[in-house]
């Protein structure tokens, strides 16, 4: 699932092939939206709000927003006219075609086109950006504390308490901060440098595609424990673990060294 870096540097990808363009044709591909048209808007910016994109576009005295998640499998590309598409067409949720440029959608787990005042309908619910302009180390801490007996990796998760992390960084920040990821939040020592740690990790990836925590950029070496079931861990040499676990229907694969993150007592 990307995370709150993949989906601000693809808001950074439209925002440049796109913001200033006239669009002269846009596609829908979802029901709700197959009659849609914005051709003849101008698109004004994109920005990354977590991990949800915002699209502005006017036309005439429209003011649109197009909202769109990546969720597990999504993609933005961007293409140059006539160059072929990277993922198969039937994936295409939408279409945005200037002079320039075409940008596809694929797989988006969101597509929905909302008046630019209900935005916060859509984002008001999310906690401090990781990497936005607002970011609020003590709002996040005091959003995580609000449900102090929650399993820390599960509230991380939670983008109503801080918005931008996903699988990967939550195994991340819990082995770097030698915690458990079912230590109860309320119990974790140091969580401000845990959060502080979370917007670094960010920060530091959110300019490339590529994701590492350990400083490596070779392909096996990224993490310190995500996707690294079964491997010696770096610092300890103790088989990495692996495990769902979450709230039922939504639980997720969750990665920890038993030496180096001990269950609390
Ligand atoms: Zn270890």
């Amino acid at each position: 699932m990307p995370e709150g870096d993949t989906v601000y540097l693809t808001a950074h990808l439209l925002d440049r092939a796109l913001s200033g363009q006239v669009l002269e044709r846009t596609d829908f591909r979802v029901p709700q939206h197959a009659t849609a048209d914005l051709s003849g808007g101008t698109v004004v910016e994109t920005a990354s709000r977590g991990k949800h994109l915002l699209t502005r576009v006017d036309r005439g005295d429209e003011r649109w927003t197009l909202h769109t998640h990546l969720k597990m499998e999504g993609s933005w590309k961007v293409l140059k006219p006539g160059q072929r598409w990277p993922r198969p067409a039937h994936t295409a949720r939408v279409v945005l075609t200037t002079p320039k440029a075409t940008a596809v959608g694929f797989s988006l787990g969101v597509v929905e086109l909302i008046d630019r005042a209900g935005e916060d309908d859509v984002v008001g619910h999310l906690g401090p950006d990781l990497l936005g302009p607002g970011w609020d180390v003590e709002a996040a801490v005091a959003n995580l504390l609000r449900d102090p007996d929650r399993p820390v990796r599960e509230a991380l998760l939670d983008q109503t308490n801080l918005a931008g992390i996903g699988n990967l960084y939550a195994a991340e920040l819990c082995f770097i901060s030698g915690v458990h990821p079912q230590t109860p939040v309320g119990s974790v020592p140091e969580l401000h440098r845990l959060v502080r740690r979370a917007h670094q990790m960010l920060d530091l990836n959110k300019d490339r595609w590529v994701q590492t925590t350990t400083g490596d950029l070779r392909e096996r070496e990224r993490t310190w424990v995500y996707r690294r079931d079964r491997s010696p861990c770096r610092r300890c040499g103790t088989p990495v673990a692996v495990e769902m676990q979450g709230p039922a229907g939504r639980d997720r694969a969750s990665y920890w060294c038993p030496s180096c993150q001990p269950l609390p007592a």
